[in-house]
């Protein structure tokens, strides 16, 4: 290498080696996030999370009227999620993630995880990239159409972009030749990005061209084991429903091009939703309308209710497989008697970015977003006073406030941000925090400056508003649950 060259790579790596791999750690041992410094108030050096610093732009030029990036602006989630910055279009049916987006995202994959590891689940990482060759042995090479997002690599061997992974895990199962009854069920699941061709990308992340999913699979020994697993995910997945605050009805699908026999879709009723849902007043029956002969008022179920019509946006889905994809691949296991025997499979998807955009298209206000409190990017906002206004020393008390809340408070540790614009208004500041829906406000101004401080608190949730002692607030908080 060139002395020169060799130079410039040693002060890169020297510099890599000082930020990446030894970051600056300050008296507490944390390593300290230079992007959010320590404000100017407080004497010991803690990271303080300033609104200004936050990178979620609601300034970016405007999309809304370019129809090809945007998609038809029709819905509220994709509109309030634009508007508080927190995803932004870059082509048909793909989006920016922006930073506050991930967060919430980062705590939804942990509730999953929480519920797919409460039963078993395993999880891995299967390549995005595809062979054709797996695809072409299932004859969903040919099946999928259009939908699939083909490509050829420089030898001239195609692939797509996996939708869905039934091939990719019946194959790495089908490797191991050691495989013993003893070691199933056995659920592998991954959560993610997928590629979907749809022709009309819509809705914002409610329909997009690239996604995230979660996908599980799970081998067993017998069909009556494989209905045990399929029964258990389910209740899985109506307890991650429930964890999130959202009423999600169960209802059975068309197994599509997936196949298998039985099929369960996870819906959330919405207006926007794009599936008919047939539900019983009667009995706890409900279907997709697909899996029923048109216009049928009766209830299959009970005979004696009638099905109302509601519209869905589906959030999950589970297929019981059998032997479809296992027999295909050959995916094995030893019995108790070591001999090969075929397994049972079944496929469970749960579409993580849908997810959170459902959520929001439920919860929210036509002004406002309201999130499900567990998945909220950030907890706490808190509001010192405008600069120059009677109240101006309040604006100590509350940076005070912020570090209080970490210190004592462990499960709000990174979760308190301070709006320090105080160049605004406390009202135009509201205003923002209502449209990003963190779920407790707390504005700090004169009440704060009595001799009992007290705190004006919004829970934006509930839409309440209270004035609490520290002591009152400290309690409140100390109850957010947080993942
Ligand atoms: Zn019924």
């Amino acid at each position: 290498m060139d002395p020169a060259m060799r130079h410039i790579w040693k002060r890169v790596f020297y510099r890599l080696h000082r930020t990446l791999i030894f970051p600056k750690r300050n008296n507490s041992g944390h390593a300290e996030h230079t992007a959010f410094p320590a404000s100017s108030h407080s004497k010991c050096i803690k990271p303080t999370l300033l609104v200004s610093r936050l990178y979620q732009p609601s300034n970016l030029r405007d999309v809304g009227q370019d129809s090809r990036l945007a998609g038809e602006m029709t819905c509220k989630s994709q509109r309030l999620m634009q508007q508080a910055g927190l995803i932004h279009p870059s082509n048909p049916g793909c989006y920016y993630y922006l930073p506050a987006t991930v967060r919430s995202m980062e705590k939804l994959v942990r509730v999953i995880d929480k519920e797919m590891q409460g039963i078993g689940g395993q999880k891995l990482d299967m390549p995005s990239l595809c062979s054709a060759d797996l695809w072409k042995t299932s004859e969903r090479w040919d099946l999928m159409g259009k939908e699939l997002f083909r490509l050829k690599d420089r030898h001239g061997a195609d692939y797509c972009l996996g939708p869905t992974h039934e091939e990719a895990v019946t194959t790495l199962v089908a490797h191991q030749t050691t495989l013993s009854y003893r070691q199933l069920p056995l659920l592998l699941y991954q959560i993610t990005r997928k590629f979907r061709d749809e022709p009309k990308p819509k809705f914002g992340l409610l329909r997009g061209r690239e996604f995230y999913m979660k996908d599980m699979y799970s081998f067993d020994v017998s069909e009556e084991a494989a209905y045990q697993t399929y029964e258990s995910v389910c209740q899985a997945y109506n307890r991650f429903f429930a964890r999130l605050g959202l009423r999600c009805v169960q209802v059975q699908a068309d197994t599509g091009n997936i196949g298998g026999t039985v099929s369960h879709e996870f819906q959330l009723p919405a207006d926007i939703g794009e599936d008919r849902l047939l539900i019983c007043e009667n009995c706890s029956f409900s279907a997709n309308v697909e899996t029923l002969s048109s216009n049928r008022t009766d209830c299959p179920q009970c005979k004696t209710g009638t099905v109302v019509e509601s519209k869905g946006i589906e959030v999950g889905h589970t297929f019981y497989l059998g032997k479809k994809y296992s027999h295909m691949f050959k995916a094995t296991f030893n019995n108790s008697q070591n001999k090969p025997t075929i397994a049972e499979m079944g496929c469970y998807g749960l579409g993580v970015t849908r997810i959170l955009a459902a959520a929001i298209e439920v919860m929210s206000t036509e002004e406002g977003i309201r999130w499900p409190g567990l998945i909220a990017p950030y907890q706490v906002c808190v509001l010192p006073p405008k600069k120059g206004s009677k109240v101006d020393e309040a604006s100590v008390v509350a940076e005070e406030l912020v570090n209080t809340l970490g210190e004592t408070l462990p499960s709000l540790r990174g979760e308190v941000v301070l709006d320090d614009r105080t160049q605004m208004t406390i009202g135009k500041r509201l205003k923002d925090a209502s449209r990003l829906g963190y779920p407790y406000v707390i504005v700090v101004g004169q009440a704060a400056l009595e001799e009992t401080p007290k705190y004006e608190v919004i829970c934006q949730q509930t839409d309440e508003t209270m004035f609490l002692s520290k002591d009152g607030l400290l309690d409140l908080l100390g109850r957010v649950e947080t993942v």
